[in-house]
C-alpha cells in the first residue's frame, strides 16, 4: 500500500479560481489528510484564455482558502510539459506526497492510473455558470462575474486591474 493514502491532488488552470473550484476543494479537503492544488499551465499569462499569472492565481486560491477556513491544502504552480510520458513524474516532483488524484480529464486519469495512483471522479457544481470560460466571457461583456467567484478572488482581480487587462487583450485580437 502506498504511503500518504489519504493525501490527494487536483489540478486546474484557475483562470480565474471560481466558486465551482472552491466547492470541490472544500469537499476533497474533508476527505483528505492533505490536499495539493496544482496550478496548471503556470507559465502562461496575459492571453485572453490565460489572463492571470501563476502568482496572481496563487493569491486568489490562498486568500479564498483562508476565507473558507480550509487549512490542509498546499498550492503548487506547475508548468506544462509537452511530453506526456514524463508528465506524471514532473507533477510528482513538484508536489507534496499524494496517492489519490481527483480528475475528470481522460488523459490525466489515464496517465496517473498507469503510474499506479488511485483515481477519483471530481464532482461538478453548477457547471453552466461555474466555469472559467463563463467568468472570462462575463468580464469582457460587463456582466456580473463577481457572483461566480469567491470574494477574495474579486478583491485580487480588482487589485491588479484584471478587467482592464483582459479587455486590453481582447483589443489585440
Ligand atoms: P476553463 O473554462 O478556463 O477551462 P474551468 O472552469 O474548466 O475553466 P479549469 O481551470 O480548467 O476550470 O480547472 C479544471 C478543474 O476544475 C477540473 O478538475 C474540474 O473538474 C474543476 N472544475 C471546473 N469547474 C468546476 C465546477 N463547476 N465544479 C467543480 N469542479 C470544477
Ligand atoms: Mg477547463
Amino acid at each position: 500500500m502506498r504511503r500518504h493514502e489519504n493525501d490527494s491532488l487536483i489540478i486546474g488552470r484557475f483562470q480565474p479560481f471560481h466558486k465551482g473550484h472552491l466547492e470541490v476543494i472544500r469537499k476533497i479537503s474533508k476527505a483528505s489528510a492533505n490536499l495539493t492544488i496544482g496550478i496548471g499551465s503556470a507559465q502562461y499569462s496575459h492571453t485572453i484564455n490565460n489572463p492571470f499569472t501563476a502568482g496572481e492565481r496563487y493569491r486568489m486560491i490562498s486568500d479564498s482558502l483562508k476565507e473558507a477556513e480550509i487549512t490542509n491544502a498546499y498550492i503548487v504552480p506547475m508548468e506544462d510539459l509537452n511530453r506526456y510520458s514524463v508528465w506524471v513524474s514532473h507533477v510528482v516532483s513538484m508536489s507534496p506526497p499524494f496517492s489519490v488524484v481527483y480528475s475528470n480529464n481522460t488523459l490525466t486519469r489515464r496517465l496517473f492510473y498507469e503510474a499506479g495512483y488511485e483515481i477519483k471522479d471530481s464532482p461538478l457544481y453548477n457547471r453552466p455558470e461555474y466555469s472559467g470560460t463563463e467568468v472570462r466571457r462575463r468580464m469582457l461583456a460587463d456582466e456580473d462575474w463577481k457572483i461566480l467567484v469567491p470574494k477574495a478572488v474579486a478583491d485580487v482581480i480588482d487589485d491588479i486591474d484584471g478587467i482592464g487587462r483582459i479587455k486590453g487583450l481582447k483589443d489585440d485580437i
